[in-house]
């Protein structure tokens, strides 16, 4: 491991201004960052811990939705009563992910700020990758891309974010808000992630030096009737090969909302409007979810190892759409 400055923060400007030199990460849960450290895949010139900071809990905002503090740990979250009343899916997704052990140590924010675990980005000595190394090639591309991205890929990377929380997020349509040296501002969840294009060493879209603060989350358009699906090779501490965050709002027979994101095919997660506009306006049927599940792969770009992803896509849309219109 590269040698480190060590700063801990007092307050949030004390933070931004520890977290302007150069080279500089953000240490909050470090259930990711450590072990990249430890692997010299990550090496910051110095770690601000900002585990001292006011910024953990959860409350209700003015217009009815509910602020997460950004260093509220994933097993808070998943367990906060406004959270399991009003967003069980977000709690589901969360509970889907990683250990007890991990979910008590990590992060919201840190959730977000994860890396790819494409296993060329975690090994330095496994291939090349350009993400931990921009230009060196991609050694996942030719063959080794079973677990790996059917849509927004590119030639440099096709590597799939790994958080559940995420997708979850993306269902709810969650804003990030985000503190820097010269001012705050509120980045929405289809626009916080990147696509790999040429700079597949950039996740998001956070500036160097911006600190996250809390993610809102608006009034539930949705509620109860929503599911957290995740297929992945076995039940426990394994991240997915897909997984769909799944909401409908149903009145008098007929759904009238409908939100489905996809995780683990894409470096972000996947929102599909043209099957949640299928689903609009009709019974939730089996029929109607076939077509939504259709619609929402039909644009998927499989490589040769992973074109079952589309099929297990479109059963787990079907599956969790039936799940989410059963629930009372
Ligand atoms: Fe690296 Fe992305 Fe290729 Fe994986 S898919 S080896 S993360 S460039």
């Amino acid at each position: 491991m590269k040698a480190f400055e060590f700063y801990r923060a007092r307050s949030v400007e004390d933070a931004l201004s520890c977290a302007a030199q150069p080279g500089a990460q953000y240490l909050a849960g470090g259930t990711n960052l450590v072990d990249l450290m430890k692997h010299n895949v990550a090496r910051p010139t110095a770690l601000v811990d900002i585990n001292r900071l006011d910024l953990s809990g959860i409350e209700t905002t003015p217009t009815g939705g509910v602020m997460i503090g950004a260093l509220t740990t994933n097993t808070a979250v998943a367990n906060h009563p406004l959270i399991r009343g009003k967003y069980p899916v977000l709690s589901h997704a969360i509970l889907s992910g990683a250990t007890a052990q991990l979910r008590n140590q990590a992060t919201a924010a840190g959730n977000l700020m994860q890396r790819t675990r494409c296993r060329f980005f975690m090994d330095p000595a496994a291939g090349p990758c350009n993400k931990r190394r921009p230009g060196s090639g991609c050694a996942a591309l030719a063959e080794h891309h079973r677990e790996h991205a059917v849509f927004g890929a590119s030639p440099s990377c096709v590597a799939v974010h790994p958080s559940d929380m995420a997708v979850a997020l993306t269902s709810l349509d969650a804003s990030i808000h985000v503190q820097g040296n010269s001012g705050a501002r509120t980045v929405p969840i289809d626009e916080f992630f990147r696509l790999p294009g040429e700079r597949p060493d950039v996740d998001n879209t956070v500036r160097p030096g911006e600190l996250i603060t809390g993610i809102e989350l608006p009034p539930p358009g949705f509620s109860r009737t929503s599911w957290y699906l995740k297929v992945r090779d076995r039940r426990s501490y394994a991240f997915a090969l897909v997984s769909v965050a799944a909401g409908l709002g149903i009145r008098d027979g007929v759904v009238t909302a409908a939100a489905i994101a996809l995780g683990a095919v894409a470096a972000a997660p996947w929102r599909v409007p043209a099957a949640e506009y299928l689903l609009r306006g009709r019974p939730p049927s089996r029929q109607s979810f076939e077509a939504a599940a259709t619609a929402a792969l039909a644009e998927a770009q499989p490589l040769p190892r992973n074109s079952f992803k589309v099929d297990l896509g479109m059963h787990s849309v079907v599956r969790a759409l039936t799940l989410a219109a059963a629930v009372q």
